[in-house]
This record gives structure tokens, sequence and C-alpha cells, in this order.
């Protein structure tokens, strides 16, 4: 391998952002060797935020974190610089903020009366205490791609504890058993502390201000370039000692066609497969496009290069269905501070310290969060921001006669005030964006050992995956932390790093730990 190669990395999310970071802080690559390329026109993939007060803001998510785990993102992020606290890193000023506005949610299950339901009691039977314990000490192998309605009954989707852990995590009931063992092991912790959310972590602002600005910033500053609007079509290759070995990278920027010279000792990333591909946002008189992948190029790329190639995994595993990955969300822009007073009032938590408020008896599942104002770096004082989502925006509303999936951000407005038995007059001047995502589960669909590649497949000589659709043992996808493990891994592997990625913590081998668990399910 050349001392100082050129890296290429295809897809401008967290994990390609993450990667090139890696590569100078760890590898000594100089900035100006890496070259990023993302067929968005801005940076962050999933980890967006954008708007203002007059348009409306809109984030496709809003996200949690903890301190617990995250252990390469935190890792990542105490080399970054802070952009708003001088002399600070990202993962400090974080820190300091969540030790001024702890979770502590009060209102985490609402039910049909608008009644805030009790949740100290997971609410298991003795039969949901045995099912979930054989779930979660079998093997993978035995799981295979099962389903988790393959392993708990069905009165255990009507627990306490199924609400909570479900839309904490947006789990459905047909998604996959390892993923869903995975996480009770990997977020142990959070098992008894699930009701209050006590363990989440949130970023200042949201995830693109607070990350992804950031992370750009530092890397603009090593000299890095990043690219944007500009979709990676094709790779070329050869066979070499039967190891493969990616030499030119084929590029549509502004309909040019553009074809990059791969040399020998360079690399080359890829982030195949996108939760965010194909999503679309409506207004408040209309409801989002419904696209598919065939709209879109997230997927494109990774179908063709795991075409008859077992070791680059099996894409349709994972897009093939978007009855079973698709949910909404939206995102409110208020000039009113009348709904934050009004929900301040009901939850018993000030904006920032309660979490998701999931109205467990509504038709399309809806849940909502208020975080700490401002959210956005450019919002105005007297202007307050909320995100929600919906996982069955397939079905009639409660309020609403229609799918969620067919409706504008005023009629999910009008649900969501049906929920709460608020006048529609205190979100007469709001703005709320929906936002379809038909993949936004597909991480989560069943899947069978060897349908997700390695980062660096065995007979890969300069070529990795960065994703959430790669294998990495004991950690689970839908996480900033997956995506950010999988760059380190793929990093140091491919550049021969002489470091440790940071160990997944286990703290499900923690007897204090694993006795805490229990007490609560027997609570
Ligand atoms: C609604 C929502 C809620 C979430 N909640 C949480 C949470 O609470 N906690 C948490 O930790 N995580 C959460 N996440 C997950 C987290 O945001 C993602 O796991 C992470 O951002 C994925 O990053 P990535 O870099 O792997 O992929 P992505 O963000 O999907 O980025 C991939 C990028 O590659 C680009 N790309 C792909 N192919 C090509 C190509 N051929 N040419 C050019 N560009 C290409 C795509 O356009 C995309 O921008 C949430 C995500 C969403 C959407």
């Amino acid at each position: 391998m050349s001392p100082k190669p050129k890296a290429y990395l295809v897809g401008g999310g967290i994990g390609s952002l993450a990667a090139a970071a890696f590569m100078i802080r760890d590898g000594g690559v100089p900035g100006e060797n890496i070259s990023i390329f993302e067929a968005l026109p801005v940076m962050g993939g999933s980890l967006d935020g954008a708007g203002d007060a007059a348009g409306g803001y809109s984030l496709r998510g809003g996200r949690m974190l903890t301190t617990d785990n995250y252990e390469c993102t935190w890792n990542l992020f105490k080399s970054i610089p802070s952009l708003n606290h001088a002399g600070k890193s990202v993962y400090d000023e974080t820190v300091e903020f969540n030790e001024l506005h702890k979770s502590h949610a009060q209102a985490r299950l609402v039910d049909r009366r608008r009644a805030k339901v009790p949740v100290t009691s997971m609410g298991f039977s003795m039969q949901d205490r045995m099912e979930l314990l054989k779930l979660s000490r079998a093997e993978e192998a035995l799981l295979g791609s099962s389903c988790i309605t393959d392993w708990l009954s069905p009165a255990f989707f009507e627990t306490e504890f199924w609400f909570m852990w479900a839309t904490t995590f947006a789990f459905q009931p047909w998604h996959s058993a390892v993923e869903f063992k995975r996480y009770l092991h990997r977020f142990m912790l959070e098992f008894s502390r699930i009701e209050t959310l006590a363990g989440v972590k949130r970023t200042i602002y949201n995830q693109y201000d607070s990350m992804v600005r950031p992370l750009q910033t530092w890397l603009k500053a090593q000299g890095a370039r990043l690219v944007s609007d500009c979709q990676v079509t094709d790779l070329d290759f050869k066979t070499e000692g039967g190891k493969f070995i990616v030499t030119g990278i084929h590029c549509l920027r502004q309909y040019d066609n553009e074809v990059i010279a791969v040399n020998d000792g360079d690399l080359v990333f890829l982030q195949n497969g996108s939760m965010t591909d194909a999503s679309s946002l409506g207004s408040m008189t209309s409801a989002p496009a419904k696209l598919t992948k065939e709209d879109s190029g997230s997927w494109a790329l990774w179908e063709k290069l795991a075409a008859g190639r077992p070791q680059f995994g099996n894409p349709a595993a994972f897009n093939n269905c978007i009855a079973q990955s698709c949910w909404e969300s939206f995102t409110v822009t208020l000039k009113n501070p009348g709904f934050f007073d009004l929900m301040d009032k009901f939850s018993g938590n000030e904006a920032g310290t309660g979490g998701l408020v999931t109205f467990k008896d509504s038709n399309w599942l809806m849940s909502i969060v208020l975080a700490h104002q401002p959210h956005f770096l450019n919002q105005p004082d007297d202007v307050q921001v909320f995100w929600g989502y919906a996982l069955f925006p397939d079905r009639v509303g409660n309020f609403i006669p229609k799918p969620m999936a067919d409706c504008n951000g005023a009629e999910i407005l009008e649900e969501l005030c049906g929920h709460l038995r608020f006048d529609l007059e205190i979100v007469k001047t709001a703005n709320c964006i929906p936002c379809r995502m038909p993949y936004i589960t597909s991480m989560f669909m069943p899947r069978l050992q060897g349908d997700r590649p390695l980062p660096v497949p065995p007979d890969s000589k300069n070529f990795a995956f960065i994703s959430q659709f790669v294998e990495i043992q004991a950690d689970t996808v839908f996480t900033v932390e997956y995506s950010v493990r999988a760059a380190q891994m793929a990093v140091y592997e491919l550049l021969g790093i002489p470091l440790k990625v940071p160990a997944v913590t286990p703290h499900d081998k923690s007897l204090h730990t694993e006795f805490e668990a229990l007490l609560k399910a027997f609570k």
C-alpha cells in the first residue's frame, strides 16, 4: 500500500464523514487526498435538518443517543471541535448540555381517554417473560430470518413494554428477531429506564447542526473534498490473485459523466443502501409523493455489485417490501407558544426533558417529541419546532378518515390535536411538513447471515462498505453508532492501522445490569 493513498468515499452520510476523519486522525492520510461524493445537494445523509422560520423547518429524524453505548461515535466527536463553544469538543458540549437538560419523561404513553398510562410496570404476563427470556438467549443461527412474532405471543404486543420499546426504536412486529434480540442486549441499560428515557442523551440542536456541521467544517479545514450533487453510477474493477480491486469510479455530475481513475494503493468506500433513500416531503396542502428506489439512487450500485457476488451481500433482503419498511415523520414550525405551553402542562415536562409522547391507541401509532429550543441554529426566539412520527401511515386515522400517507400537514395536525384534545386554533399558524420514508426500517427486515457484507469483504484489496447494511457482531442498526463503527472498522482494516476499534460495551454481561433488568421485568 502506498504510504499516502488517495481515498474515495461514495455517499456523504455520517459513515463516510466519519471514515474521512478516522483516515486523517488515525491513518495520517492528508485531507486533500480524500474525496467524498454525495448524490444529494448536502452532506450528512439521513442526519439532515434544514429550513427557516418563514418556509418551515424539516428534519427526517430526531435522534436519541446514549453515552453508555455509542463508543465509536464519541471516540470520534471527542476530536471534533465545537463550532459554538471555543476550546471544547462536540463531545464536551453535548455532555454538558445533557447535564443541564436531563431526560425524565413523565408522559411516555397516552391512551384513548387522553390519560397518561402508568408505566412503572411493563405489563408482562409470566408467559411474556418466559418467551422474552427464550428469545434473548437464542443463538442467532437458530433465530435465522425469523420475525419477532415467531417468538412472542400476540399478548406481548399489547404490553406497555412493547409500546415503549417499539416506539423508542421503531420496531414492528414483523421485523427481524435477531435485531430485536441484539437490541435487548445492546440496550439492556435502557430496559430498566425505558419508561422515563433517563438514559437518552440529546445533541444541543438537531443532528445536522450539532454533528454534521462541525464534522464537515473540520474535514474541510483539513483539505478534504466534499463533492455534492454527484451520483456514483458504477465502479470499474479488476481481479488480481483472487482479490477484487476497484480501478475506476463513474460519476454523474450535472448531467456530465466523469470517470475517476483509482490507482494502485488508492482506496474506495461505498455507502451501500440508505434508510432515507426515496424519501419525500409534503407541505401543509400536499401529501408527500410516493417514491420508490426507482426514483432514487442509493440502492442501485450495491445491487449491481452484489449481483453474482454473495460476499457483497443481498440488498433484496432489505429493500424488497416498502409495506414493511415505510413510515412517516413530520416537523412542525410554530409561531405561537400556546402548543408548547399546553404540552408542558399536560406532560409535566418542559421541552427537552421529556421524550417521546406516544398515543398508544392511535391508529397511526403516533408519537411526538418536543426538543429543547431552539432546535435549529437559525431559529428565532419566538419560533418553536417539534418533530413527530407514526409507525402505521397506511392506516386510517382516528380523527381524519384517511391513511396518514395520503394526508397533508394540516390533516396531520388535526389528527394530533384530536388525540391531545387541543383546539385547532392553537396550531392555526403552524407549518407541518410531512416526510415519507419508504425504506426507513429496511435495516430491521428479517435477514440471513450473509445478507450483509463485512465492512471489508474477505477477497477485497482496496474496497470497503460503510453503512447500516454491513455485518458487525453484537452491534445494532438504526443508530449513528453503527455507521461510525463500520467506518472505523473499515478504515483501520484497509489502512492497516494498528489501533483497536472501541469494543461494544458488554452491559449485558454485567450482573448488576442483568439484575436491574430482571427486577423491571417482574414489576
Ligand atoms: C427518522 C430517523 C430517526 C432516527 N433515529 C435515530 C436515533 O434515535 N438514534 C440513532 O443513533 N440513530 C437514529 N437514526 C439513524 C441514523 O440517523 C442513521 O443510522 C445514520 O445517519 C446513517 O448514516 P449513514 O452514513 O450510514 O447512511 P445515510 O445517512 O443513509 O447516508 C448515505 C448517503 O449516501 C448517499 N449515496 C448512496 N449511494 C450513493 C451513490 N451511488 N452516489 C452518491 N451518493 C450516494 C445517499 O444519498 C446518502 O446521503 C435515525 C434516522 C432517521 C431517518
